[in-house]
């Protein structure tokens, strides 16, 4: 049986004696997009940090190509190919676009990095025009492509991205969306976490809604989208 990229089973996980994840199953496959859907305070960003390894489980494994990785060091995680596009973006503002991604790729040189570089340039042909301009300066869409871009640096195996949609335009959310959808690769599955359903739907093929800490429905986003309790927990206001 060929393993999925990323398995989360059973995870349980929170904050001192706050528990936020009380028993999460998921998968990511190889080029697959997958979103992660819930209302405020549902535990979507609680699950990512887990994945990165900024929240440490107190139960549940998380299985990186089969490779139990519950217990690993940010740091370790991140060599092993998961990168993070947290909320807010957090590109260093004074920095121009191309160092900002000369960060994303530490620990590459020569022609690996300049071939990282090359990769992200093309897609991002705005980024390329920009290069030399300070981070600060950029549209808030710039600066998620720019994130989006650094956390491609790393030539990641799992991307997990942390609201991409929030803050922005609907012209420039619709052109994010786009970007994220085309991030899965032969060898790359993303992960993204959403409070517009609707930009998840648009961005992801399978998807999972959770709930206070609890995953109530998953599936093909097409099936999703007409399930009644994501209809009951976008319907009605937080
Ligand atoms: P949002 O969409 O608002 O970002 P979310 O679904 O990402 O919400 P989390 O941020 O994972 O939700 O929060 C899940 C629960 O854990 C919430 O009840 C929250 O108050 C709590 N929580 C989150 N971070 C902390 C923290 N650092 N310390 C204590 N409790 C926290």
């Amino acid at each position: 049986m060929i393993e999925p990229l990323l398995r989360i089973t059973g995870l349980v996980a929170g904050y001192g004696r706050i528990e936020a994840l009380h028993g999460v199953d998921l998968v990511v496959n190889a080029s697959e997009v997958v979103c992660l859907i819930g209302r405020n305070g549902a535990g979507k960003s609680t699950l990512l940090k887990s994945v990165a390894g900024l929240v440490r489980p107190a139960r549940g494994e998380i299985l990186l190509d089969g490779e139990e990785i519950t217990d690993w060091p940010v740091q370790r995680r991140a060599r092993a190919g998961i990168a993070t596009v947290p909320e807010g973006r957090h590109v260093f503002g004074p920095l121009s676009v191309h160092d900002n991604l000369l960060l994303g790729g530490h620990g590459q040189h020569g022609g690996m990095l300049a071939a990282s570089l090359d990769d992200v340039y093309t897609r991002f042909p705005r980024l390329a025009e920009r290069r030399h301009q300070a981070a600060g300066t950029l549209s808030g869409g710039e600066q998620q492509m720019l994130a989006i871009g650094r956390a491609l640096m790393a030539g990641p195996r799992v991307i997990l991205l942390d609201e991409p949609s929030l803050g922005l335009a609907p012209r420039i959310m619709a052109e994010v969306a786009e970007i994220v959808s085309a991030l899965a690769g032969a060898e790359t599955g993303v992960l993204v976490v959403e409070q517009n359903a609707e930009v998840a739907f648009r961005i992801a093929r399978r998807g999972y809604l959770l709930e206070r800490g609890v995953i109530s429905a998953s599936g093909p986003t097409r099936v999703l989208r007409d399930n009644a309790r994501v209809r009951a927990a976008y319907l009605s206001k937080d």
